[in-house]
């Protein structure tokens, strides 16, 4: 039994007839760029999110970085952004020259702690922007209540939690990535609507500023050789997008599979001390890019190694917050700052998590899991 923390080869299989198929109608058709699955594709996914506009792009740091692009921020604005978080929401913002303003997360639910965000507002602050970390949405309506009444933009990556859906008081619900002024995707393979490469989109509303995401997209032209604003060259190949058009079909199917094989992991590990499992909010579905515990008594790294030995990958989502990484370090903000954040990093563990875990599979390794911690 050979246990991946991501099966991407194992899931291409039951759908591999399929794929193949749509892969070769765009390389019988040879238009690698711009295919009509390009169009086809936004189209499906904005149809799936409930949203007007899906705008394809590169990767989805490009998706990041062009959405700061087209909210037209000055150098020296700041905008909010979660500690605990992989390194692109960050490095798209510095890169423009806007300044990050770090703020530490909820411990239960690993999402920006929304309480924290109104004390970092200063005249500068132009935007907020949330991660919907491990699969589940960071908690919106508050979050955006505060952008309301600030005038702030919100810029949510979404790239762990496609699909996922928060509730609203009102009892209105809306997908991730489709709450704030821009949503930014990745579909990178291991995402949870990943393809056989880079890829990344744009979710937007509002026609105009989708209009500017499109243009910034494609070198600030809207008629070719015509550059009106600066932009950047940055897009979804047909290849790509006829994969994804596949891939979209299934998701709801893989984020099934993923919330079964939670599930399964709540109940193998319920009992066993020294750990913590990942709690769900009561405003968000989860889709679990990734299962997250918590390992206790500083045992995390003994544990990653134990399971390491036998044969159970793992990982560490991620082992140093934002503001103690060398690229971002901040005067009069060292260990200590974002206490949350500090303890977080050195508990985290994902465990394997895919759409082809077996009960099998999960059984083992919760049974190693237990056979550590309780030794
Ligand atoms: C994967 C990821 C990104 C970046 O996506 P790429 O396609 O690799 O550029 C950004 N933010 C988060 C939270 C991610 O997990």
């Amino acid at each position: 039994m050979k246990i991946e923390m991501v099966d991407l080869r194992g899931q291409y299989l039951h759908i591999q007839s399929e794929i193949n198929e749509a892969m070769q109608e765009v390389l019988a058709s040879a238009a690698f760029i711009n295919g009509s699955q390009v169009k086809e594709f936004s189209r499906n996914l904005a149809l799936y999110n409930g949203i007007k506009h899906v705008v394809t792009c590169g990767n989805g740091t490009d998706a990041l970085q062009i959405a700061f692009m087209a909210l037209g921020l000055k150098p020296g604005d700041e905008v909010i952004v979660p500690v605990h978080t992989y390194v692109a929401t960050a490095e798209v913002i510095a890169l423009l020259r806007l300044v990050p303003v770090f703020v530490d997360c909820d411990e239960d639910h690993f999402t920006i702690d929304v309480n924290q965000i109104e004390d970092k507002i200063t005249p500068r602050t132009r935007a907020i922007a949330p991660v919907h970390l491990y699969g589940q949405c960071a908690d919106m309506e508050p979050l955006l209540e505060i952008a309301r009444r600030n005038h702030l933009f919100v810029v949510e990556d979404t790239a762990q939690a496609i699909g996922a859906t928060y509730a609203f008081s009102d009892g209105t619900r809306r997908r991730a990535g489709c709450m704030g002024t821009i949503g930014a995707t990745s579909f990178f393979p291991s995402k949870n609507l990943g393809c056989y490469g880079d890829g990344g989109a744009l979710f937007v509303d509002d026609d105009a500023l989708a209009e500017r995401v499109r243009m910034i997209a494609n070198h600030g032209q809207r008629v070719k050789y015509h550059h009106d604003v600066i932009g950047c060259n940055s897009r979804l190949d047909t290849l790509q997008a006829a994969i994804l058009n596949v891939k979209l079909k299934y998701l709801d199917r893989y984020t099934e599979a993923r919330q079964q094989a939670a599930a399964r992991y709540d109940e193998l590990l319920k009992d066993v001390a020294g750990i913590i499992l990942p709690k769900r909010t009561e405003n968000s579905t989860h889709v679990f890019h990734q299962y997250t515990i918590r390992v206790l008594n500083h045992r995390r790294d003994a544990l990653k190694a134990y399971l390491a030995e036998q044969g159970i990958p793992s990982m560490i989502y991620y082992p140093v917050p934002l503001h103690l990484q060398k690229a971002y370090i901040q005067e009069g903000k060292g260990i200590g700052t974002f206490p949350v954040a500090e303890r977080l990093s050195e508990e985290v563990l994902s465990l394997p998590m895919h759409t082809e875990l077996t009960l099998e599979m999960q059984e083992f390794i919760a049974e190693r899991i237990r056979c550590f911690v309780e030794k």
